[in-house]
């Protein structure tokens, strides 16, 4: 099926600001509760959110199979699950209404005045019922610089990274739209030489730059995915920031990895971006040598040339940008992840989440973590004020952003921010 969608040419009748994440091109899906206080399924196209329930009461979607009630949830896990098919049908009929030419909808002022919310008027709420969130390893550059701080440059990469992509299962109940607020959290931390160990709240605060995918029902119990299509499973993107406790972390991840320095809070951007929308910003990854196992052996262009950005906001000041990244850095791409997920016969459902791991680049400015960015607080990072930060102190806001930009078009995640309160002692 084409995606129509995707046509750069295609302009609308709505008004939109020139350099928006969200052209007639995007088309993401979401879930907003409305001024009339009503939780909906909608898109968004410039800053107007789109009610696709009252589309789909008003016989929009008449000849497309679709129960009445898909776009009256509060979340998209029964929309995704009906598949690949129906979610283009669906795209592609959501630009058509709103296409330049087409008296439709634009014509019909009654109609309008159902469907159309200003973006300022509405609340976004996580967009799926998270059933399992797992958490990769991804980026070549951040495995490497976190293994040369916790064991040297020696031992950086241990022998399994380049074969499998490592990962773990991570907490979905913590998992947050943008915009809400996260406690500092306590635990403990390793001990000094008495011998017993620190509590307290965090004082290695630290973001992760990621991408998030979200998938439809993969496989049953016993079965699993080919890499061949793998990506036909694969609904959209988030931008995800899998908030860190590194001292949290450092004393509690032997033998059995993360836990509770993970799990307090992950912060996604609210609009799920389709793998669809992304087709423009396909890109060939990072060579894999040695060559992978035959189950993990991809095509060509399985990576997504898409920039992401990190922005540290301290409270009432200017926001100041600390690293610049691009999801292309990503060694295993989203369909070696999915195929090694389910290689063992692990069922993956509709609304699972998949983190791509910490996305670092090469250079000492797209690092995605301050443990990267400042050393492990050997090398501060200077903000537009002239403070220095090595973690994320409290009432800081960290905003993540990230778009993907091809002869003019753009498509992009809108953001992805969480603002750290001081712990709950
Ligand atoms: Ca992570």
């Amino acid at each position: 099926m084409p995606f129509t969608a995707n046509d750069p040419k295609r302009k609308t009748w709505l008004n939109t600001p020139a350099e928006t994440d969200f052209p007639i091109q995007n088309i993401p899906f979401g879930v907003f509760l409305t001024r009339d206080d009503i939780i909906t399924i909608g898109t968004r196209i410039g800053d107007y959110a789109i009610d696709l329930g009252a589309l789909h009461q008003l016989g929009y979607f008449k000849d497309i199979d679709l129960t009445d009630d898909i776009f009256l949830q509060d979340t998209l896990n029964d929309f995704i699950s009906d598949g690949r098919k129906t979610w283009r049908l669906v795209r592609n009929r959501i630009s058509d209404i709103f296409l330049k030419d087409n008296p439709t909808l634009r014509d019909n002022l009654e109609h309008r005045s159902n469907i159309l919310f200003d973006i300022e008027e509405t609340e976004m709420q996580l967009p799926v019922n998270v059933g399992d969130y797992t958490d990769f390893y991804a980026s070549k550059e951040h495995a490497t610089n976190v293994g040369s701080l916790f064991r040297g440059p020696e031992n950086a990469l241990l022998p399994n990274w380049l074969h499998i992509p490592i990962g773990y299962h991570g907490r979905s109940s913590s998992i947050i739209p943008s915009g809400t607020p996260i406690r500092r959290p306590i635990g403990q931390s390793k001990p000094g030489d008495d011998g017993i160990p620190g509590f307290g709240p965090s004082k290695l605060l630290d973001f992760e730059l990621e991408m998030a995918f979200i998938t439809t029902d993969t496989n049953d119990l016993g079965k699993r995915v080919t890499i061949d299509e793998a990506e036909d499973y694969i609904f959209g993107l988030v931008l995800f920031n899998d908030w860190s406790a590194r001292d949290i972390q450092a004393w509690e991840y032997v033998p059995l990895g993360p836990f509770l320095g993970k799990s307090f809070a992950s912060t996604i951007s609210t609009w799920i971006v389709t793998l669809d929308a992304l087709e423009p910003f396909r890109i060939q990854g990072p060579k894999q040598d040695p060559t992978p196992l035959p189950y993990l052996q991809q095509g060509k262009n399985k990576n997504f040339d898409i920039k992401m950005q990190v922005a540290i906001q301290p409270e009432n000041d200017v926001v100041t940008v600390v690293s610049n990244s691009n999801f292309k850095y990503m060694y295993w791409s989203m369909a070696q992840q999915l195929t090694h997920h389910t290689v063992n016969g692990c069922n993956v459902r509709s609304g699972d989440m998949m983190g791509s791991g910490t996305i670092s680049g090469p250079t000492k400015d797209s690092y995605g973590s301050m443990l990267e960015l400042s050393w492990r607080g050997q090398n501060p990072v200077y903000l537009k004020n002239g403070v220095e930060r090595k973690f994320i102190n409290d009432y800081d806001t960290v905003i993540m952003r990230a778009f993907g930009e091809k002869d003019g078009l753009r498509i992009g995640f809108g953001e992805c921010s969480g603002k750290v309160l001081p712990a709950k002692e």
